[in-house]
């Protein structure tokens, strides 16, 4: 079987809106402010755990700290990825020491995406006054007690140039990984940007032997490993308002709700694959087109992939004398963290 094609009832990852309330008011942010605050119930999560066989499941929100039953939800999955702002996280709180105790007990199986928008500056603009360092200490205690954790920043043409700063100064030291998303809503980067951006990444984790990714399936088709959307085929998402749809930033497309038939959620999702997963005209000339479909439909960097001017890696090690044995190393590093938590692609 092939990529982007459903296999019956198996889902490699389900991303679950656990609750609509938040305590940020994130400038980005792409859901409603729903008054009264909407959350899924624990018989919700029942549903999805016996309609679907998931692999891998990531609880965000809102914020999904805030969600009451964020323990009970936690122990009816068996690999999980929580997404926070990190705010819960914190020395002196009985929350804090609760949601700890919580992850711990979850051993390997859980990893913590910790939210961020750039340098300081760029997170607190965008996040709010002070979010910066709380986030920094939210990270200094998950890894204290442990817990895997990784950064998730969103970039645009205007916080582009602060990642190598992020990657020095904060991911490096805290041996944390940063893993970037470009900002929906903002217009994709150009060709020259992620170049630069791809260039940027490879280079840094050769230096410190690290792995930063870019979640795009065009960067990773780029490295050389099949990087694709998994939207609506190997890649599920259950809102707060009970809807399943084909990926978490694209809450219109509705494949069915809580309590719909597996067969009828299925056809909807054939349907989906058929219609809304075109691959591009300008993407035709690619080798890579049949897995990558222009990668990611909702952020559209595929306008900018660097193998539309012939940036291959290939081409980017020759010129910087990377060896290849280096570059094979951070790559499986990369694939690493892929597998123990749920980023695209
Ligand atoms: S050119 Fe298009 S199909 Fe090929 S890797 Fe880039 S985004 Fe994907
Ligand atoms: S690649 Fe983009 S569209 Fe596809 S699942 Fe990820 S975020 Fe959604």
């Amino acid at each position: 079987m092939g990529y982007n094609e459903i296999r019956g009832n198996k889902v490699k990852e389900m991303l679950v809106y656990l609750t609509s309330s938040c305590e940020l008011n994130c400038e980005h942010c792409f859901l409603p402010d729903e008054k009264p605050v909407k959350q899924l119930s624990l018989d919700d999560l029942d549903w999805l755990t016996k309609t679907f066989e998931i692999k891998s499941v990531n609880l965000l929100g809102g914020e999904p700290t805030r969600y009451p039953y964020l323990k009970e939800a936690i122990a009816m999955f068996d690999k999980v990825t929580i997404s926070t702002n990190g705010l819960a996280i914190s020395e002196d709180s009985s929350r804090s020491k609760e949601l700890i105790d919580t992850f711990k007990s979850k051993g390997k199986n859980i990893s913590i995406q910790l939210s961020i928008h750039g340098n300081q500056s760029d997170t607190d603009a965008v996040r709010g006054p002070g979010v910066w360092q709380r986030v920094l200490a939210a990270a200094d205690i998950l890894k204290k007690n442990g817990i895997a954790c990784y950064f998730l920043s969103c970039y645009n043409s205007e916080n582009l140039s602060h990642i190598p700063w992020i990657i020095d100064q904060i991911s490096h030291p805290l041996n944390m990984p940063l893993t970037l998303f470009p900002e929906i809503g903002k217009p994709p980067l150009t060709v020259d940007e992620q170049k630069w951006l791809f260039a940027t990444i490879v280079k840094k984790n050769n230096e410190y032997k690290e792995r930063n990714l870019v979640a795009q399936p065009h960067f990773f088709q780029w490295l050389g490993m099949p990087g694709r959307c998994s939207a609506g085929s190997e890649r599920l998402c259950l809102t707060y308002n009970k809807d399943i749809v084909p990926c978490h930033f694209d809450l219109n497309y509705i494949l069915g709700f809580v309590g719909s038939k597996l067969e009828v959620i299925n056809r909807n999702r054939e349907s989906f694959l058929k219609s809304s997963k075109r691959i591009s005209p300008s993407c035709d000339f690619c080798s890579k087109s049949d897995v990558c479909r222009s990668g990611c439909y909702i952020s559209e960097a595929y306008t900018g992939c660097p193998l539309k001017r012939n940036f291959t890696l290939e081409r980017y090690a020759i010129a910087t004398h990377i060896d290849s044995a280096a570059l094979s190393n951070q790559i499986s590093s990369m694939r690493k963290l892929l597998k123990g938590s749920l980023i695209c692609p």
